[in-house]
């Protein structure tokens, strides 16, 4: 990782992280702020070979191995899923498994990595830094595995340090987290995270309604950004509250029906937030329609949370789309 690509937000927490001592930290705080960078800042520059103040040096053999995933002494523990989008190797086996249909890449951290993980802190460290556990997204652990962890975290054999980041620490046993030193990650100030978003490459316009699509959150923003044309585009976005108030399904054409249950979730938040004379958080105040009373928005609010929990099977995407559409019209456009 090099200095140039570190958020400043994330470079200045990273700083005051190495300044303290500890042997196992545990980022908390909603997802998109980046915490798998810092957690990643962190163990780059506690296996550096020329750590300063700031962090890792990024061009000595250690932040080269960890660059190229490929270092012996830092153990990345991560859903199968997860590993695979942010390019860590899997072990042999499990590459092997998948390789051969056997079973789809894991949304959980397995046991299999987990113990894994536990042989890697009993061994000596490779390169004589010390090693590091990563551990992302921490809340994916099961009992199994999170069980498998603690002891290793109450007795930490020799010179191994961890990181655990997650964005539903309340999903973690509470032993875990009381072995751990908290650290809720830091929101960055609006600008600093336009001005991010477009070292990243979107423009100015872009980068302020992916930033308010996705509540403020910087990295969030970048990912639904480099998405690509499925799924929520700044033109879309800005569009979707007057198409919604008219029904208008096409607007969605491209979107999965998680991405629209979303979309909507936020679009009625909004709605509430202006009946009841706050400001809107996700769309801009000019694009919303007026909205019906807030019993109806209520009860809209209360449908689309239960619309969360069955989305992700829908039996037929194009059918649900319709229906979520037209049940936002109604709500939207309802008299009382
Ligand atoms: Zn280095």
């Amino acid at each position: 990782m090099s200095a140039t690509t570190v958020a400043p937000w994330i470079a200045a927490q990273t700083q005051t992280l190495l300044a303290q001592k500890g042997h196992a930290w545990l980022l908390v705080g909603p997802s998109g702020l980046g915490q798998y960078r810092l957690a990643l800042a962190l163990v780059c520059a506690w296996l550096c070979e020329q750590p300063t103040e700031q962090g890792a040096c990024g061009v000595c053999g250690s932040c080269h191995a960890i660059e190229v995933r490929t270092h012996a002494d830092l153990c990345v523990l991560m859903p199968e899923t997860v590993a695979l989008e942010l390019g860590w190797p899997l072990s042999e086996k499990a590459q092997g498994e998948i390789d051969a249909k056997t079973r789809k890449p894991s949304k959980e951290i397995r046991v299999d990595a987990m113990r894994d993980a536990v042989e890697f802190s009993q061994r000596t460290s490779a390169r004589g830094r010390g090693k590091a556990v990563l551990v992302f997204p921490a809340e994916r652990m099961n009992h199994v595995t999170a069980n498998a962890l603690l002891k290793t975290l109450e007795e930490p054999p020799g010179d191994v340090k961890f990181v655990l980041a997650s964005d539903a620490a309340h999903q973690l046993l509470p032993t875990i987290r009381s072995r751990c030193l908290a650290h809720t990650m830091v929101w960055p100030a609006l600008d600093t995270s336009l001005a991010w978003l477009q070292q990243q490459g979107l423009d100015g316009r872009q980068a302020a309604v992916m930033l308010r699509a996705c509540g403020g959150r910087p990295d969030d923003a970048l990912l639904l950004a480099q998405a690509g044309p499925s799924g929520p585009t700044p033109a879309s976005w800005v569009k979707l509250p007057n198409a919604m108030a008219r029904g208008d399904v096409s607007g969605l054409k491209d979107w999965t029906p998680t991405q629209a249950v979303d979309a909507l979730q936020k679009l009625c938040h909004d709605l509430l937030a202006v009946k009841a004379g706050a400001a809107p958080r996700f769309f801009d105040a000019l694009d919303l329609p007026a909205g019906s009373s807030l019993a109806t928005l209520t009860a809209w609010a209360k449908a689309l949370a239960a619309a969360v929990r069955t989305v992700e099977h829908p039996f037929n995407s194009g059918l649900m789309l319709e229906a979520l559409v037209s049940q936002a019209q109604n709500a939207i456009n309802a008299k009382n």
